[in-house]
C-alpha cells in the first residue's frame, strides 16, 4: 500500500508554524497581516472556500474580512472596489473568489489587483516572474504541490513528471516550477523533466505518458481519470482534483481525479482526497499573505 500524503496534518504543522513566525513579526512593532476576500455571487461552493480561507488566517493571526457582493454587481463597481483595496494601507493581501458571475472579464480583474496584494499570483506580473524563475508570490495550489513534494521528501531531480491538466491557475503553474532549475532565483525550481497533458491528449497517449512517469499529478476534475493500470509501481501521485458527486445511496462527497482505491495498491506515495492538496493550498494561501505583507511593510521602511 502507497504511503499516505496527508496534507491536512501537514496544513496544521505549516499553519503552526506560522502562527508563530506571525506573533513574533507582531510584537516587533508591526501590524497584524491583513487580507480582504471579495466573493461575487451566490455559489455555495465559493462561499464554503471562503470561509475556510477566512477561518484559517483568523486562526494563524492575520486580520481578514470577507467583502460580498451580489451577482448583479458590474465590472466597473468591482473594478473600483479593487483600486479602493489597493489604495488602502491597511490591506496587504487582496484575493477575488473564482469563478466570477458571467459578463466579468476575470483576467481583467485579476490584473486589476496591485500585484504585490496579490496574495492568489494570478497577476499578469506575477504569473511572468514565476514563468521567468524569479522571486514572485506563487498561486497557492501550485505552491502546495511543490511544498508536499519537499515536505514529504519525493525526489523530484532528473525525474519524469506529468502534469494532467493544463490550466493557467493550477496545472501550468505546477508544471513550471517542477520543470524549472532550482539553482535560479526562485528557489523553487524542482528540475524534473515534464511532459504536460490536458483534455486533447489521446487517452492511449495520456496512459503511455502516466505509466512512465516517477510523479503523476493530476488536475482536471474528471474522477476516476486516473486508474491503477496507468501507473509505475511506486510512484507518486498526487491528486489536486475535487468533485462533489453524488453516490448510488444519493449521498454527496468529494473525490479527486484518481481511482484511489485501486491506485493506492500500486503507488508509493499519494494523496487523499479529501485531506491532501485541498488543506494544503489554504496553508500556503496564509503563508502568501504573510509574505506580501513583510514585503510591503519592507517597501514602506525603504519608502
Ligand atoms: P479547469 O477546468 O480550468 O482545467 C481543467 C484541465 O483539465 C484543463 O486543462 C483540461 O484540458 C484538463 N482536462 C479535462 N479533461 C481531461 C481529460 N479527460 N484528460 C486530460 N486532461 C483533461 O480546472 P482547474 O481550475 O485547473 O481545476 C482542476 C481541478 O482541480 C478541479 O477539480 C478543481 O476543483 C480542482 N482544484 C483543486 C484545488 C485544491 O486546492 N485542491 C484548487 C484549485 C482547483
Amino acid at each position: 500500500m502507497a504511503q499516505i500524503l496527508d496534507g491536512k496534518a501537514l496544513a496544521k504543522d505549516i499553519k503552526d508554524e506560522l502562527k508563530v513566525k506571525i506573533s513574533n513579526w507582531v510584537n516587533q512593532g508591526n501590524r497584524s497581516p491583513s487580507l480582504r476576500c471579495i466573493i461575487v455571487g451566490e455559489d455555495p461552493a465559493s462561499h464554503t472556500y471562503v470561509a475556510n480561507k477566512i477561518q484559517a488566517a483568523l486562526d494563524v493571526g492575520i486580520a481578514a474580512d470577507t467583502i460580498k457582493y451580489d451577482a448583479s454587481l458590474s465590472q466597473e463597481e468591482l473594478l473600483a472596489a479593487i483600486d479602493a483595496l489597493n489604495k488602502d494601507d491597511e490591506v496587504d493581501g487582496i484575493l477575488i473568489q473564482l469563478p466570477l458571475p458571467r459578463g466579468i472579464d476575470e483576467r481583467r480583474v485579476c490584473n486589476a489587483v496591485a500585484p504585490e496584494k496579490d496574495v492568489d499570483g494570478f497577476h499578469i506580473i506575477n504569473i511572468g516572474q514565476l514563468s521567468l524563475d524569479m522571486p514572485t508570490v506563487v498561486p497557492a495550489t501550485a505552491l502546495a504541490v511543490v511544498e508536499m513534494l519537499k515536505r514529504f521528501k519525493i525526489q523530484t531531480f532528473g525525474r519524469n513528471a506529468v502534469v494532467v491538466g493544463r490550466s493557467k491557475n493550477v496545472g501550468m503553474p505546477i508544471a513550471m516550477m517542477l520543470h524549472s532549475d532550482r539553482n535560479h532565483d526562485s528557489g523553487l525550481g524542482m528540475d524534473a523533466t515534464v511532459t504536460i497533458c490536458h483534455r486533447y491528449t489521446p487517452r492511449e497517449q495520456l496512459e503511455l505518458f502516466c505509466r512512465n512517469a516517477d510523479i503523476v499529478i493530476t488536475a482536471t476534475g474528471v474522477p476516476k481519470l486516473i486508474k491503477a493500470d496507468m501507473i509505475k509501481p511506486g510512484a507518486t501521485v498526487i491528486d489536486v482534483g475535487i468533485t462533489r458527486i453524488t453516490t448510488e445511496q444519493g449521498k454527496t462527497k468529494l473525490v479527486g481525479d484518481v481511482d484511489y482505491e485501486n491506485v493506492s495498491k500500486i503507488a508509493g506515495a499519494i494523496t487523499p482526497v479529501p485531506g491532501g492538496v485541498g488543506p494544503m493550498t489554504v496553508a500556503m494561501l496564509m503563508q502568501n499573505t504573510f509574505q506580501v505583507a513583510q514585503r510591503l511593510r519592507q517597501s514602506q521602511i525603504e519608502n
